[in-house]
C-alpha cells in the first residue's frame, strides 16, 4: 500500500439507522422528501436503457446546465457528486507536495482528497464558525495551487460575503485555483452571501461546484457539476474517469432541473424550519452559529460526544465532531417536533 494511506482516516460517513429502526435522520444534510413523481418517471424510463453505457459527454445534461446559468457549455464538468468535482480539481492541479489551503472545520473530505492527490493541506482555523478568508490569503505560499472556499461551510453553517470574496479573488495569486464549494447554494437566503457564477466572467481561476444532492434530492444517484472557465472545465474533465455520471443520473438529473419550481417550494419549507430550529434551540442555551445551509450547528466542545449520545438514545440521528460540536439536519416541522422534543431533554447536560 502507499505509505500515504496510513495517514489518511477513512471518511466517516453520516449514521445511518440500523436494519428495521425508524429514526430521525438529521446526520447527512438530506432532504427528507422522496423524488418528485416527474422525477420518478425519468428514472423508470431510463432505467430501460441501462444495458447501453451512457452518453460519455452528459450532453443533454450540461446542455440543460449551460442553458440554466447562462453559460456555455465549454464551461460545465460534471462528476459523481460535487465531492467528485472537488477530487476532479486537486487531480487537475496538484502535484506531489503542492499545497491546498482550506479552513477548519469544514468538509471532511478536503484533507482526505488532498492527501490522496498528494498534495499537502493547510487548514486555517475558522474564527466564530465563519471562514477567516484574511488567514487564508496570508497561507498561500509559493507552493499553493489551490483554495477550498467552503460556503456555506460543512458543518457550520456562516456562507461567505461577495464583497469578501470579490476582495480575495484580487487578493490571490492568478496561477492559484479558488474552488467555491457552494453544495447548499440553494438554501442560501442572505442577500450578500456569494454566489459565485456572476464572478466567473471576470476571474479565470476560479471554479464553482454545486450539486443535485441536497436541495434537488438526488443523493442516491450522485451528481454534481462544476461551473468555471474552458480552461479549467477542459482539465477537470480529463481527469474524470469515462462515465463516472450513469444513464440514469443524468436523466433525473435533467428532470429536476425542468421541476425547479416544485423543488423551490420544498427548500422554502427547509429555510422556514431553518429559522424555527435555530430560535427554538437557542432558547434552550445551545450555541449556533448563523446558518445558511439546510443544518444547524451546534458548538458543544467536550459535552459533544455526550450530547450526541443523548439524541441518539431518543433515535434523533446527528453528526457529531468528538470535542467541537454537532451537525443537525434541518428538513420538515414533523422532524423538527421529534428533533426540538429530543433537544428539550438533552439541553439539561448543558454546561450552566
Ligand atoms: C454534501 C457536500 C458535498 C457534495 O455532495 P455530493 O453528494 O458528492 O454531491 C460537497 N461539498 C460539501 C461541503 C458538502 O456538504
Amino acid at each position: 500500500m502507499r505509505q500515504t494511506l496510513q495517514d489518511i482516516a477513512a471518511y466517516k460517513p453520516g449514521k445511518r439507522p440500523a436494519a428495521g429502526q425508524v429514526a430521525t435522520r438529521l446526520a447527512s444534510n438530506e432532504t427528507p422528501f422522496a423524488p418528485l413523481p416527474s422525477v420518478v418517471r425519468a428514472i423508470a424510463e431510463a432505467s430501460g436503457d441501462v444495458h447501453r453505457y451512457p452518453d460519455p459527454a452528459a450532453t443533454a445534461l450540461t446542455d440543460a446546465l449551460a442553458d440554466f446559468y447562462a453559460v456555455t457549455p465549454e464551461q460545465v464538468s460534471l462528476g459523481c457528486g460535487s465531492v467528485a468535482l472537488v477530487e476532479q480539481l486537486l487531480n487537475a492541479t496538484v502535484d506531489a507536495g503542492d499545497e491546498v489551503v482550506y479552513g477548519w472545520r469544514s468538509f471532511e473530505a478536503y484533507p482526505v482528497l488532498t492527501r490522496l492527490a498528494a498534495g499537502v493541506g493547510v487548514p486555517v482555523p475558522l474564527r466564530q464558525g465563519h471562514l477567516d478568508l484574511d488567514a487564508m490569503r496570508d497561507a498561500i505560499t509559493p507552493r499553493t495551487r489551490l483554495v477550498l472556499l467552503c460556503t456555506p461551510n460543512n458543518p457550520t453553517g456562516p456562507a461567505l460575503a461577495r464583497t469578501d470574496v470579490v476582495r480575495f479573488l484580487q487578493e490571490v495569486p492568478e496561477d492559484v485555483l479558488v474552488v467555491c464549494d457552494e453544495a447548499y447554494y440553494e438554501f442560501v437566503t442572505d442577500p450578500a452571501a456569494v454566489d459565485g457564477v456572476p464572478l466567473l466572467p471576470d476571474h479565470p481561476n476560479l471554479a464553482v461546484t454545486r450539486t443535485f444532492s441536497k436541495a434537488y434530492g438526488l443523493a442516491g444517484l450522485r451528481v454534481g457539476y462544476c461551473l468555471a472557465s474552458p480552461t479549467i472545465t477542459a482539465a477537470v474533465r480529463k481527469v474524470t474517469l469515462p462515465f463516472s455520471v450513469n444513464s440514469v443520473a443524468q436523466a433525473a438529473a435533467i428532470a429536476s432541473l425542468a421541476a425547479r419550481s416544485e423543488l423551490a417550494e420544498r427548500v422554502a419549507t427547509v429555510v422556514a424550519e431553518r429559522a424555527t430550529v435555530r430560535e427554538a434551540l437557542l432558547r434552550m442555551g445551545f450555541v449556533i452559529p448563523e446558518t445558511q445551509g439546510n443544518f444547524v450547528w451546534l458548538e458543544l466542545g467536550e459535552s459533544t460526544v455526550e450530547v450526541a449520545e443523548a439524541f441518539e438514545a431518543d433515535n434523533v440521528l446527528v453528526r457529531a465532531f468528538a470535542g467541537e460540536g454537532i451537525r443537525v439536519t434541518v428538513t420538515e416541522p414533523g422532524e423538527t417536533a421529534r428533533l426540538l422534543e429530543s433537544a428539550q431533554r438533552v439541553a439539561r447536560l448543558l454546561p450552566a
